[in-house]
């Protein structure tokens, strides 16, 4: 028995492209996860629109989150008019706290508190990066990992010891998916540009182009500029696309390796939604083989911004006493 046995939380995520309501239940394991993402018609994502898809969304992910545990438990309740009550099915409210776009950090904060105000149970703040990594080493079951943390805005590698993450390297510059998504901005591809870029790659040959590791930092606006560059000159989308994946992938891997290697760590865990992608998933599979290392990577509906996580992260903040006042 650990000790957030027997804990039902709402989790609510809402930091940047993802308006999402899950509820984990911590006897069974479950996770149930409702997501509406935002979808730019032209260009990255604006902070205005992501926050008015925040406000259209987060109610209906919520409720739809709720009506399903209500069938769970066997209580359509509502069909004569009543409020459904919906205060002993969930223990906890947890929501992204931050980092993210500060106006969806506002929605999803105020909808958080709201909500545990309505359902009178306890509010939890999570921090989204933490939760990216957590929900990893959650279903890994590993002990102490290092953990590749590859995301949108985001780029780290930490190694977790004694109940702490260490940050061991990180981005100097841009994010990773970031980086990748101004190339495909650059080329005329819609927002997200990861899927198009693995796609492309396949049908590409590989082309150089700088390879930026010091010590245990990365950077990745050298390569987005030289990328452009290369495909302003005329070199096929795919094998750019294709020398971009096998770059930034290679360095990832390279200081995931050397973190292994520094920590006594034989067991890597993969987070954030670059991690969907299958040649870097491949990479760091290869690597962790080579050197006897367990290598996790947790289903995409968890690696991508999701408020599955949030829930998991927020019922083990929860058991351990971490709320907030609403
Ligand atoms: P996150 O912020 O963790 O939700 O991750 C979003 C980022 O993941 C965006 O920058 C996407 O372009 C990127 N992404 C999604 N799918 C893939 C993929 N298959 N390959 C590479 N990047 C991806
Ligand atoms: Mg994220």
């Amino acid at each position: 028995m650990t000790a957030d046995d027997g804990i039902r939380v709402l989790g609510i995520e809402g930091t940047a492209w993802a308006a999402s309501a899950a509820v984990y239940d911590s006897t069974t394991g479950s996770v149930d996860v409702e997501t509406e993402a935002y979808v730019p018609e032209s260009g990255g994502l604006h902070p205005r629109e992501a926050a008015e898809h925040m406000a259209t969304h987060l109610p209906t992910v919520v409720e739809t989150v709720l009506e399903r545990t209500r069938g769970e438990r066997g209580s359509p309740a509502g069909d004569d008019g009543e409020e459904p009550d919906d205060s002993a099915a969930i223990d906890a409210v947890a929501f992204s706290r931050g980092p993210g776009l500060g106006p969806c950090l506002r929605l999803a904060g105020t909808s958080a508190r709201a909500l545990a105000q309505r359902l009178d149970v306890p509010l939890v703040g999570v921090n989204h990066m933490v939760a990216h990594l957590e929900v990893g080493r959650h279903f890994s079951g590993f002990e102490d990992p290092v953990c590749l943390n590859a995301s949108g805005a985001n780029a780290h590698v930490l190694g977790y010891r004694d109940g702490r993450y260490r940050v061991l390297g990180e981005t100097m510059d841009t994010g990773v998916g970031n980086a990748i998504d101004k190339f495909t901005r650059h080329v005329g591809w819609s927002h997200p540009g990861g899927p198009k870029v693995e796609r492309a790659a396949r049908e590409g040959a590989y082309v150089d182009l700088p390879y930026v590791v010091k010590g245990m930092d990365f950077s990745f606006s050298g390569i987005m500029s030289a990328a452009k560059q290369s495909y302003d000159n005329g070199t096929p989308v795919e094998d750019v696309c294709c020398g971009l994946q096998e770059t930034i992938f290679a360095m990832l891997t390279e200081v995931s390796e050397r973190a292994l290697s520094l920590s006594g760590s034989t067991e890597l865990v993969l987070g954030g939604g670059v991690g969907q992608n299958d040649r870097l998933r491949e990479m760091l599979a290869s690597m962790c083989d080579q050197r006897g290392a367990d290598f996790f990577a947790p289903e995409a509906r968890f690696l991508r911004d999701n408020a599955g996580m949030i829930a998991v992260l927020g019922a083990k903040m929860y058991a351990a006493g971490e709320t907030l006042p609403v």
